[in-house]
């Protein structure tokens, strides 16, 4: 069986084998490269790592239903890229969706910011005072079940097919892994980088614990959107402090079972600040 073949055939656990990959490279650059204590940087790791037993089993089961979505649009050619003009044209296909799949990430992002409910999910993800690589993974568990749904009818709204999907993801995970590592572009680049792309630089500033930096920034891949829509931010490093002001409390996260609870308390509001 051919190697292509045999990805496609399992599409969910290619993904978790890059995903992995990717992770443990750059976590091994920034213990390499950065100055963290590495038992703080374990300690840390540790931490977001649990994560991934809590979001694995939910990501796995619901891609599944990803696939199914995905093939019912094709047996009914159902979906937005049918009524694209010249969609039969394999660029207009690719760069079409890969767009709109970008757009429906920057959208879940922002509605994750904006809807209290969804907020108190995504600031799990907020709440990490140290940002490195193993940031990625802090998520909390209901937002795994929220963000897969999401993509489900996403997927199910445009009619993607399973290879666009999969280059789609192989990019996202890249950009999203590499965005949070503590690796900093020198200002020139990050800034021609950042023209088009979410650099480390950028998300970084989306980390920042106060407003409105936290609420900037929400693109995934491109930058474009956040340029478009008006939550383009950017902050210098030396003014970046990482975390979310209304939980920036180590006792509470920096232990997992605390962090877990949070979605479950009474809304903190994120204090508004003068631009
Ligand atoms: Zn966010
Ligand atoms: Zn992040």
């Amino acid at each position: 069986m051919q190697i292509h073949t045999l990805i496609l055939q399992h599409e969910d656990l290619s993904q978790v084998i890059f995903y992995t990959l990717v992770i443990i490279l750059l976590w091994i650059a920034e213990i390499i490269f950065c100055t963290t204590a590495t038992v703080r940087k374990l300690r840390h790791t540790f931490l977001n790592a649990r994560f991934i037993l809590t979001a694995l089993p939910i990501q796995l089961f619901l891609t599944s239903f990803v696939i199914l979505v995905m093939n019912w649009d094709a047996t009914h050619h159902w979906g937005l890229i049918n009524h694209i003009p010249f969609h039969r044209n394999k660029w207009v296909f690719y760069i079409s969706l890969f767009l709109l799949l970008d757009l429906g990430e920057y959208s879940y992002h922002v509605i994750m910011h904006k809807i209290d409910f969804l907020w108190k999910f995504h600031l799990v993800h907020h709440s990490d005072l140290q940002v490195d690589v193993s940031t990625t993974v802090r998520e909390h568990p209901g937002e795994t079940c929220i963000r897969t749904s999401f993509l489900i009818l996403w997927v199910f709204l445009l009619g993607p097919n399973l290879i666009l999907l999969m280059i789609r993801q192989v990019f996202q995970t890249f950009f999203n892994i590499l965005a949070h590592t503590q690796f900093r572009l020198p200002e020139p680049v990050g800034r021609l980088l950042g023209f088009l792309f979410i650099t480390p630089n950028l998300h970084h500033v989306h980390h920042h614990y106060q407003l409105p930096y936290t609420d900037g920034n929400y693109g995934d891949v491109l930058s474009i959107w956040d340029r478009l829509f008006g939550t383009f931010k950017e902050l210098p490093v030396q003014s970046t402090n990482f975390g979310i002001d209304t939980h920036m409390d180590p006792a509470i996260n920096s232990r997992f079972i605390p962090i877990l609870k949070i979605p479950f308390q009474k809304l903190k509001r994120k204090v508004p600040v003068e631009q």
